[in-house]
């Protein structure tokens, strides 16, 4: 079986990434991962990028990020997938299958709707997944609408950064929201320093690029990797 992390960041792109990519990726090699999807911010306060940066150049920051981390896991052998964390109206968006180029043609992202931006990627074929959508915390804004089931394509079921005691519950929400409305599920560390790597999801064949990974989702292929204690 192949481990594949399906959330992190660097501290190329993320502000609150506290590794940088050459870190990150040499611990996924150390730990037996064969494939990590980037997932810095974008676009929040808590993305790497200038905000006063014209849409365009901010898409090129954001992919330079990108670079950075693809260049350091090929060099360890890691398979790299591109992807983002979108924070829209309360929601942490894993957006799996798009590329920075889809994403330059759409500087209305800036200020559009979760049902908006939801559509848009689903028009462009990508798939949206909610990041650990019962989240609370001090940085976390309080929730004025409920998760929605309506437009994403999955959920995060497990999400690595929820597992202290304090917020376990936060990941059981998130599974019973899954199987009630009967979408894709996701596990990943979350991971903005080399301690927090952690989880993912086990294939059995390594999805080479985005749109494999997301048919592996489609068709509910993997195993979900909850704990370090099952790294093998
Ligand atoms: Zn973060
Ligand atoms: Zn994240």
């Amino acid at each position: 079986m192949y481990l594949l992390e399906t959330h992190m960041h660097t501290s190329e792109g993320s502000r609150c990434g506290r590794s940088s990519a050459a870190e990150m990726m040499e611990e996924y090699g150390r730990k037996g991962y064969a494939g990590v999807v980037v997932t810095n911010h974008f676009y929040t306060q808590q993305t790497k990028v200038d905000p006063e940066l014209s849409w365009s150049d901010r898409v090129e920051k954001y992919r330079d990020a990108f670079e950075i981390a693809r260049k350091e896991g090929m060099r360890r052998g890691l398979t790299i997938l591109f992807g983002i964390e979108f924070h829209v109206n309360y929601y942490d968006l894993l957006t799996l299958n798009i590329t920075p180029e889809q994403f330059l043609k759409h500087p209305e992202f800036y200020n559009c709707s979760f049902t908006e931006y939801c559509d848009q990627i689903h028009a462009m074929g990508g798939y949206v997944v909610n990041a650990h959508p019962f989240r609370e915390a001090s940085y976390v804004p309080p929730r004025t609408c409920p998760p929605n089931h309506t437009h994403i394509d999955g959920v995060e079921t497990f999400n690595g950064a929820n597992g202290n005691p304090a917020s376990i519950n936060h990941n059981g929400k998130a599974h019973a929201f899954a199987l009630q409305h009967g979408l894709a599920q996701t596990a990943g560390s979350d991971a903005h320093h080399v301690n927090m790597i952690n989880s993912g999801i086990y294939f059995r064949t390594l999805p080479q690029t985005p749109a494999q990974f997301v048919d592996l989702l489609r068709r509910g292929e993997g195993v979900l990797c909850k704990s370090d204690r099952e790294f093998r």
